[in-house]
Parts: structure tokens; sequence; C-alpha cells
């Protein structure tokens, strides 16, 4: 904005987009609806920050049980193991599945684990006012919600499990407790990425000139 002063955000200029529909609209009074679909249309999301960071905590809580119990419990020869995400990565390594290996530990480890860090950087960032260029922070905002639905990869790892199954390594295979808690952390880190309202993103930059 520095580059160019003439430069407004529709909030500076009284614009309110619709989430809905995404209709510009002028907003005159608080409780503004869409003129095209009726929704409601405000200038940024409600309490944005507290929601999506009341998100990311349950999902940060959630993604320590889900590590630690046992996601799944399958009998291999006739004795039964628990297997949690990491053990069951060692597991595939021990088979000399690598890339079996490879696929769980991006899609259950550094998949959650980048969302969360992703989303907490982009709260304190607008919390703090931060200078980093809004570009650079939408970039990472549209990366966060790229992920998303890459946390269905682990219904991808779930089909190789039984394809491993039917290969007679294992003979049979059941969800252990920390499965729920994965299911619950995607969940919440989907939640967050929703509340967070990328407007925000762009309100520091105006403010010190
Ligand atoms: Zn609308």
């Amino acid at each position: 904005m520095k580059d160019n002063p003439q430069v407004k955000t529709a909030k500076q200029a009284g614009l309110g987009q619709c989430l809905k529909c995404h209709k510009l609209n002028v907003i005159t009074h608080k409780d503004q609806r869409c003129t095209c679909c009726q929704a409601k249309v405000s200038l940024r999301k409600y309490r944005s920050l507290e929601y999506t960071l009341a998100w990311t905590i349950a999902a940060v809580v959630a993604f320590i049980p889900a590590n630690l119990y046992p996601i799944m419990i399958f009998t291999s020869l006739g004795n039964p193991e628990a297997s949690t995400i990491l053990s069951g990565i060692e597991s595939f390594i021990q088979l000399g599945m690598y890339p079996v290996a490879l696929v769980v530990f991006i899609a259950s480890f550094i998949v959650p684990l980048g969302k969360m860090l992703g989303l907490l950087i982009l709260i304190v960032t607008v919390k703090t006012g931060s200078k980093v260029d809004p570009k650079h922070r939408t970039q990472l905002y549209h990366l966060v919600e790229f992920l998303g639905p890459w946390s269905m990869l682990d219904v991808f790892v779930v089909a190789l499990m039984a394809a491993v199954v039917n290969l007679g390594f294992i003979t049979s295979i059941e969800a252990g407790p920390g499965a729920s808690y994965f299911a619950l952390m995607v969940i919440f880190t989907m939640f967050a990425a929703e509340s967070f309202d990328p407007r925000l993103l762009w309100d520091n930059q105006n403010n010190d000139d």
C-alpha cells in the first residue's frame, strides 16, 4: 500500500463482500443483508481470530492422543499388535514399503502439523500487526486451505492397509482410539481454516501510513 496510496481496501471504501455469493455490498448499517442473496454481510467475520485460535488449540490438543494412542490394531501371524502413527510408519519401513511409509508420514504427520503451524503464524501476524507482506501471508492462507482435503489421504492409507492384509502379512485390522482423535484433529483444523478471515491480513497494512 505504501507504493500506491490511492489503493483503498473495500473496508475503507465502506464495501463488504458477501461471503455466500461474493457480491460487493455498500455497508450502511450493522445488520446489512446482501442485496443479491439476502445473506448477512459484514466487513469482517465476527470474532474471526478468537474462533480460529480456539479451533487450532483444539486441533493441537487432539493431535497429542492421536499420536500416543494406537491408530490401528492388527493381527500379524496370530499376534495382536497395536500401532501408533509413528510405530506404523516404522513397521512399513521394516517391511521395506518405503513409498507407503512416506505417504503415511506426509499425510498423518507433516500435513496436519504444517496446517496447525500455518494457522498459528497467521493468527500471530494479524494480532501483532506484522509488516510481513500480506501477499505472502495470503499465500500461506491459501496453502492451509489447499491442504485441508489432503488430510483425507489417510483414507487412502486405510485402502493401502487393506491391500497389505490381502497380501497376507496381516490377518485382521481394527481402528484404535488414536484414529478417532486423528479424525477430530482433521475436523478442528478445517473449522479453524474456515473461521479465519483472510481480509484481516490486509488491515494492519493501512494503520501505519
Ligand atoms: Zn450474497
